[in-house]
């Protein structure tokens, strides 16, 4: 019998070049699509172009090729990719899961405060739904952002399986709210982008840093109310600052150094648990999907 399929990928915003915490990401699906015998793609997710870096999106697909890490198809840019966005952005407006909102973040916090809800989660404040078709709409305010319409009865709470984490439960509307799937700036909003992606390239398993995390029962309902497939999940730990938060340019990470691609690689598997004393790039990773495939 023909093992079932497994496509995965790594999917870095090219906001800088790769660093030690963003290859133990990379690194980690890598070598889950190598043990599944699969397939693994790169999607440049370049949406947010105020935060993308000329120049960084060849930087990275460099350090990954001195890494050993390359893709089994040229890689996707988003940014080339609106027409899937508005397509399914369209296809939740005509379903009536998708409506303008004119609220600032002023709107929003000043409605926050009147309801007493103090503590904004991840530095993202909870929509009140203020701007809901249902509660009279955009009362005269221009449209600034779209918005998809969360299930919020007591019992609409996504769980699903995440394969390092194990069972995960949130409940979307009072923990999030309505949340942008197209931003107030005319961008798209990731998690739009990154669930129509998956899909299109057909992506089956998601191994990605934990700090993504949070965001999975957003894309879950992306893709239930798109009538696309659930990947399954798997959320690799962080490297950290040296604040104790996730390793970022802002926070002392250094570029990975394509020179010492062994090293590099060395400190990203010994976080991933993985063993091999090999001494080229390409033994290393040939030893390491074999150690993973051995625990799989
Ligand atoms: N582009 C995201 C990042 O660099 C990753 C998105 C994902 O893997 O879903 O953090």
């Amino acid at each position: 019998m023909s093992a079932p399929p497994y496509v995965g990928r790594f999917a870095p915003s090219p906001t800088g070049p790769l660093h030690a915490g963003s290859l133990v990401a990379a690194l980690a699906s890598w070598v889950d699509a190598r043990a599944h015998d699969g397939q693994w793609l790169i999607r440049i997710e370049d949406v947010d172009t105020p935060r993308c870096v000329p120049g960084a999106d060849q930087l990275i697909l460099q350090q990954l090729a001195a890494c050993g890490l390359l893709p089994d198809a040229p890689p996707v840019y988003q940014s080339q990719r609106g027409a899937l966005y508005q397509q399914a952005l369209d296809q939740l407006i005509a379903a009536g899961q998708a409506y303008p909102c004119g609220c600032t973040r002023s709107d929003i916090a000043r409605a926050n405060a009147s309801m007493g809800w103090a503590k904004p989660r991840h530095g993202d404040l909870v929509y009140p739904g203020t701007c809901r078709p249902d509660r009279g709409g955009l009362k005269g305010k221009p449209v600034r952002a779209w918005r998809l319409q969360v299930p919020d009865a007591p019992h609409d709470v996504i769980t699903w399986h995440d394969r390092r984490l194990g069972e995960q439960t949130q409940h979307l509307a009072r923990e999030v709210g309505d949340f942008v799937i197209k931003r107030a700036d005319g961008l798209w909003a990731y998690q739009l982008a990154v669930v129509v992606d998956d899909a299109a390239q057909g992506i089956t398993h998601i191994v990605r840093g934990e700090d993504l995390a949070d965001n999975t029962p957003r894309q879950m309902l992306l893709q239930r109310l798109l009538g696309l497939p659930t990947p399954i999940y798997q959320h690799t730990p962080l490297v950290l600052g040296d604040n104790a938060e996730k390793l970022s340019k802002q926070n002392g990470a250094k570029a990975l150094d394509v020179q010492a691609p062994l090293i590099a690689l060395r400190q990203a598997g010994r976080l991933l648990g993985i063993q091999s004393d090999a001494d080229t790039v390409a033994a290393w990773l040939a030893q390491s999907h074999i150690t993973k495939k051995c625990s799989r």
